[in-house]
């Protein structure tokens, strides 16, 4: 694609120059458009990455505030990144549409309504505390969402009470900086990340990592001082608070590495994994943090590339049939494909994949609570993929996609940590009660 950008503004501004070089690789073919879930469903092309990327290209190259259309078309993106898998031309549309929602958010004015929940969301979503105090309220709230349901402009606050849990679980018994041994030799160290809203949603996740990590030889540490990765905000556009989170998780890290060495920094919420090996992009005109953010970024695993280096079989009687769900943020963020249904396999699971598994089930960060409509088609379109599979049970590796699906078909959804876990020796995981598979107890009958 031709540009002409003014070179004095290329020359001081590295952001700008890095989206002229990306808009440059766009060839305008369109293969993306085939797979992209916004023009799927919606058939208009400014939803779309063809069009956005127009879109984009001429409000960064005019050096103009976004307007009301360029953001409504920006914000249905999901970043689900789907066209980057498509793009045979390599278009890093990624970081295009990372910089064009920081050039939004500083250059346009939302309405109040969306610029108060916006504002909630960064407030509450990233600290665990303040977002379990929100979830108790909205769990209070939950009766009175169907009476809110009829009045459109709460459609959003209804989305919102919808993906609560009836019921906070309890903090995990092994939340805060501690190390947990490896059981026998040790093979590997590595930091797990605990993160924000996982850790108050399902701390069951990270608990069977680090039984499942352990068990296989591997010293998980909870590392001092990290936090949220970031990637809530920076996908509302908020740069300054993103950066902010991300330096505080690299001086955290750092530290961790210096002192007593780490062999990887592992994830078990790809989400959060896609930004974390995005750090070092993210600070790379930072002197003071470039090249701590870039070694930090070169350890970061998800948990399912960990398995894939582990010798997994299975220590109770398996065979079920397990739907895998591949999160947009693993398999296009961070184009994982095969570890988790290779992990799945070698604990002796069947595999199956929906189809349309390259789509969108609409979680994306906030997305399916700024932009709930789209964000329930997809959802819908989802679950009815996932139930022709006839699995027993659907795995995914995102507490966003999990949270998102659950209850939009008859099936247990859980965490790959957790059905490891279990496969391994572990306890059964809450989902799958009452679902044919053996509890702990049992295992040794
Ligand atoms: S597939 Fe790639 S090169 Fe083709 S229009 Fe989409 S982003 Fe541009
Ligand atoms: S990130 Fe997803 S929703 Fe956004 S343009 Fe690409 S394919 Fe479409």
């Amino acid at each position: 694609m031709q540009t002409s950008f003014a070179p004095e503004r290329l020359a001081v501004d590295p952001q700008l120059a890095a989206s002229e070089q990306i808009l440059r690789t766009c060839v305008h073919c369109g293969f993306c458009t085939a797979t992209c879930p916004t023009y799927v469903l919606l058939g208009d092309e400014l939803d779309s990455p063809r069009g956005r990327i127009y879109l984009i290209k001429d409000m960064l190259e005019g050096d103009k505030p976004a307007t009301a259309e360029v953001a409504r078309h920006v914000d249905r993106c999901l970043s689900c990144l789907s066209c980057m898998t498509t793009c045979p031309s390599g278009v890093h549309y990624m970081h295009l549409v990372d910089h064009a929602r920081a050039h939004i958010e500083k250059t346009y004015r939302r309405p109040f309504a969306d610029r108060a929940l916006r504002a909630l969301l960064a407030r509450v979503l990233p600290y665990p505390e303040r977002f379990r105090l929100a979830l108790k309220g909205a769990g209070l709230a939950r009766p009175a969402a169907g009476l809110l349901a009829k009045v459109p402009a709460l459609k959003r606050i209804t989305a919102m009470l919808a993906l609560a849990p009836a019921r906070v679980p309890a903090r995990s018994a092994q939340d805060g900086p501690r190390a947990f041994p490896a059981q026998g030799a040790r093979i590997a160290r590595v930091a797990l990340l605990q993160g924000c809203a996982q850790k108050v949603l399902e701390p069951a996740i990270n608990d069977a990592a680090i039984r499942l990590l352990t068990r296989f030889g591997v010293e998980v540490v909870h590392v001092a001082g990290e936090g949220c990765c970031g990637s809530l905000v920076h996908h509302m556009g908020r740069e300054e608070e993103s950066l902010a989170s991300a330096r505080r998780n690299v001086d955290a890290w750092t530290r961790e590495i210096e002192a007593n060495g780490l062999d990887a920094i592992v994830v078990t919420t790809s989400g959060c994994g896609t930004t974390i090996k995005d750090y070092g992009f993210m600070l790379r005109g930072d002197a003071a943090y470039a090249a701590k953010a870039a070694r930090v970024s070169a350890l970061a695993r998800d948990v399912s590339e960990v398995l894939a280096t582990l010798p997994l079989a299975p220590a109770r009687r398996t065979g079920q049939t397990i739907a895998y769900h591949a999160a947009c943020s693993i398999q296009h963020g961070q184009q994982i494909k095969d570890e988790p249904k290779a992990a799945l396999k070698a604990l002796g699971f069947r595999v199956k994949e929906p189809a349309e598994g390259h789509l969108c089930c609409g979680s994306a960060g906030t997305y399916n609570i700024l932009q709930p409509e789209i964000a329930t088609r997809l959802r819908d379109r989802k679950a009815a993929n996932i139930a022709r599979t006839g699995a027993q049970a659907v795995v995914a590796g995102n507490i966003g996609c999990l949270t998102q699906l659950r209850g939009a078909n008859d099936l247990p959804f859980l965490h790959l940590t957790e059905l490891a876990d279990w496969a391994t020796g572990g306890p059964l995981p809450a989902a799958l009660d009452g679902h044919g598979f053996v509890r702990a107890a049992d295992a040794a009958e």
